[in-house]
Parts: structure tokens; C-alpha cells; sequence
């Protein structure tokens, strides 16, 4: 596995600090206050809103439907300073990560033009809608159908583990509009764009372990969906899908969601002058660069076209058993009293990651699953 070095440019270190200044005052004007995992459960319609009006959602989509066409890098710069702030950027997370490219390489004119702009204002949210009760690792086993009526679809079915369903206005599901005919079943998946407030679809949460809402079960009951929601081909939804997926896996979220707790470790060993401990911090910190620049080597493979998926499934699975491993050091370096409400800001970061970091290598492909891309691919080479 070869994967390119990247240099950053003057220019995007500007950038970078840029945002690093911006998320400040917005911090000190109390905005908002950093969390663990915030790239998916820090969800705030308001501060989306600004990032929006600040050209910071749709980075690097055409000019003609607002957004910047600046660079892949560009965006992973920007990424990396949200996750490092710990901001409250999950609203919009999702729309901009997956959705936008998605339409922009198989949505046709009149969804781009209806939904991009709207997205990159921090207005318009998407949820995903893969897994159900019997489909999780084996996603083609999906059973929620459509059926062909005028005009449209009527979608009978359920998802399941839907993250902030609650708060998105569609999600993009993963349908089946032909029947399984009992060999291939990856033949006759569709993604049809659901609204969330149309008649029949019903979303009930399913509890967190920190007691705030975040995902849900999405029920369809007789969903009509109009003929304009069909992504891309009818019946190539799995090969889009995966087109999809390489975007979901090797981001900077998948290394960073535990980093606001890593840097507030470091500063406490620091006041406390506990020179062992940070030679323990250390440590984390060389896996850290490795891995960044594993996912870096990604970010720019994608950006020139190239095929990501075994790397893509190696940052994914190392990176958030990483992400992991965050709390697990913290706890045996410091003295501490995890708790959601704690005064001590390490104690918070703590608590929270402890109760998301189950979550992190199975959202997205467990690890297992994962394991299996890599092995099938070093026995391909
Ligand atoms: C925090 C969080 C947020 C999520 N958000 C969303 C969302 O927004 N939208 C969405 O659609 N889904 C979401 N999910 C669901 C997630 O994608 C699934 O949980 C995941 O794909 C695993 O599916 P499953 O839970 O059905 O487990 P299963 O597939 O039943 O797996 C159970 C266990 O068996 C192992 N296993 C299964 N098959 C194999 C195999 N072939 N080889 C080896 N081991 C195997 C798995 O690794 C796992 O350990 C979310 C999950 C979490 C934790």
C-alpha cells in the first residue's frame, strides 16, 4: 500500500489558523463548549448555520451551487480544526460529508440545484438509512422496498440506528425496487431520498448510553416517494453506495472524535508536572501523526480518483480503535471523577468518551468487517 505525502501549503496554513481563531471567539462568546465525539453528536441547527454563512459547508463543490471549490485538503484542514475544537458540527455533518458528493457524481441537475445550495447554507440536514433490524454488516440482506406506483414509490419497511434522524429533514436509503430473486443481493438496491416529514414516516428514539437522544428506529408505513428521489441509476444503488462508503471511512473523524480529551490530558499532566505521564501522552501523540498522515494519503488518492478502499478500511479500523484507547490511558494516568456534568473539563471529556467510544468501531463498518476488506484485498495482490 503506497500513499502519497502531502505537504501543506503557506496558504492553507493560514487557513488552518483562520479557523482555529474563529472557533475561539466563537468559544469565548459561548457559542458553544467542546465535546468528545461532537462530529456526530454535537448537534446544533444554529451553530451549522454559521458555519454555513461563513462558506465553510460544500467546501469544495462547484461555484454554480455556492459552494468554494476549494481543494480536498482544503476541506481536511477544516474538518481537522472542528473535531480539534470539539464543536457542534453533527447537523450538518452527514449533508456535507456524503450527501453533496454523492448528488454531485450521480444526482441529476434539479436535485443539485434544489439541494446543494440549501445544504451549504446549514440549513438542510440528511441522515443515513442502511442498517435495519436483520441488515447490519451483511447491508444487502436490506429488506425495506419500494413498489413502483405513478409518479413515484410507496416504501413499506424500517431503519434502524439512524444518528440524528430526529434532527435531519431526508434521509438517503438504501431501498430494494426489485425483488431479491434469490442469487445476487446486490442486484435491484436503489437510494431514494425519504423526506423525514413526509406522511408515514415515524422516528422513535432509541436511548444512548449518556441518556441524550442521538439515534433512532425510522419507520416507512405506505411512503410515497416521488420518481425525482431516485438517486443515480434504479438498481445500482449498492455500486453507489460503496462509492459512498470510501468518503465515510477514512476522514479525520475516524482518529479525532476523542482529541479535545488527549489535548486537555496533556495540559493536566503538564500542571502537574507528571513527567511520566506525558511520556505515555507522547506516545499517543506519534500514533496519532502516523495515523493522520495514513488518512492525509487518503484524502488526496480520493481527490485525484484513485481507489481507497483497502487504506480507507485501514484507517477506519485502526484509527478508532485509537480513538479508544484515548480514555483508557487517560483514566490510568490521572486521577479522575468521570462525569456528563463534572466541573473538571477532563473529567467531562472523559465521561463522554468512555460512553461513545463503544460506538466508534462499529458506526461506519465494524472492525471485523473491515479486517475482511483488508484480507480479501492482500489476497487479491
Ligand atoms: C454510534 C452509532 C451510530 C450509527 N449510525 C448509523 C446511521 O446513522 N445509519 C445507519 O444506517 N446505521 C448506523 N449505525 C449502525 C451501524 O452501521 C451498524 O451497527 C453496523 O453496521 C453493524 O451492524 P449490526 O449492529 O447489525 O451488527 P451485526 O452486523 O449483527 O454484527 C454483530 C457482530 O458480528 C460481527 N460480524 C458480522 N458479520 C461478520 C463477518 N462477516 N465476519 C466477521 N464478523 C462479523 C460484527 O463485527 C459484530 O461484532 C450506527 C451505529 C452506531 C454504533
Amino acid at each position: 500500500m503506497k500513499l502519497p505525502t502531502v505537504h501543506f501549503t503557506e496558504e492553507q496554513h493560514k487557513f488552518r489558523l483562520a479557523i482555529r481563531e474563529f472557533l475561539q471567539k466563537e468559544q469565548e462568546k459561548g457559542t458553544f463548549q467542546t465535546k468528545c465525539d461532537s462530529w456526530l453528536s454535537g448537534c446544533d441547527p444554529e451553530f451549522s448555520k454559521i458555519i454555513g454563512s461563513q462558506g465553510w459547508i460544500g467546501l469544495t463543490w462547484p461555484k454554480k451551487y455556492g459552494g468554494a471549490e476549494r481543494s480536498a485538503l482544503d476541506r481536511y484542514i477544516l474538518t481537522e480544526e472542528f473535531l480539534a475544537a470539539g464543536a457542534p458540527v453533527a447537523a450538518h455533518w452527514i449533508a456535507d460529508r456524503q450527501t453533496g458528493p454523492l448528488l454531485l457524481r450521480f444526482g441529476t441537475e434539479s436535485q443539485k440545484e434544489f439541494f446543494l445550495p440549501k445544504i451549504i447554507k446549514g440549513e438542510c440536514y440528511f441522515a443515513i438509512g442502511l442498517s435495519e433490524p436483520n441488515s447490519g454488516s451483511d447491508l444487502a440482506s436490506v429488506s425495506t422496498h419500494a413498489k413502483k406506483v405513478d409518479g413515484g414509490w410507496i416504501v413499506n419497511g424500517s431503519k434502524t440506528w439512524t444518528s440524528n434522524a430526529h434532527d435531519a429533514h431526508y434521509m438517503i436509503t438504501l431501498i430494494r425496487t426489485e425483488p431479491f430473486d434469490g442469487s445476487n443481493k446486490h442486484k435491484g438496491l436503489s437510494q431514494l431520498i425519504i423526506d423525514l416529514h413526509a406522511e408515514g414516516v415515524s422516528i422513535t428514539p432509541i436511548q444512548y448510553l449518556t441518556g441524550k437522544r442521538h439515534f433512532n428506529e425510522v419507520f416507512f408505513e405506505n411512503v410515497f416517494v416521488p420518481d425525482e428521489m431516485v438517486v443515480g441509476e434504479l438498481g445500482q444503488g449498492w455500486k453507489q453506495g460503496l462509492a459512498e462508503l470510501a468518503f465515510e471511512r477514512s476522514g479525520p473523524e475516524r482518529i479525532l472524535s476523542t482529541l479535545p480529551l488527549l489535548m486537555e490530558l496533556i495540559e493536566e499532566l503538564k500542571k502537574q508536572g507528571n513527567e511520566q505521564g506525558l511520556q505515555e501522552a507522547a506516545k499517543l501523540v506519534s500514533q496519532l501523526w502516523s495515523l493522520r498522515n495514513m488518512s492525509i494519503g487518503v484524502a488526496k488518492v480520493l481527490e485525484e480518483g484513485g481507489e481507497v478502499a483497502i487504506p480507507a478500511a485501514l484507517v477506519k479500523s485502526i484509527g478508532t480503535k485509537f480513538e479508544q484507547s484515548i480514555p483508557e490511558i487517560t483514566r490510568l494516568l490521572i486521577d479522575c471523577y468521570p462525569r456528563l456534568d463534572a466541573e473538571r473539563k477532563l473529567d467531562r471529556l472523559l465521561a463522554e468518551s468512555i460512553l461513545h467510544s463503544p460506538g466508534f468501531t462499529i458506526r461506519g463498518g465494524t472492525s471485523e468487517i473491515l479486517y475482511g476488506i483488508v484480507a480479501k484485498g492482500v489476497v487479491a495482490q
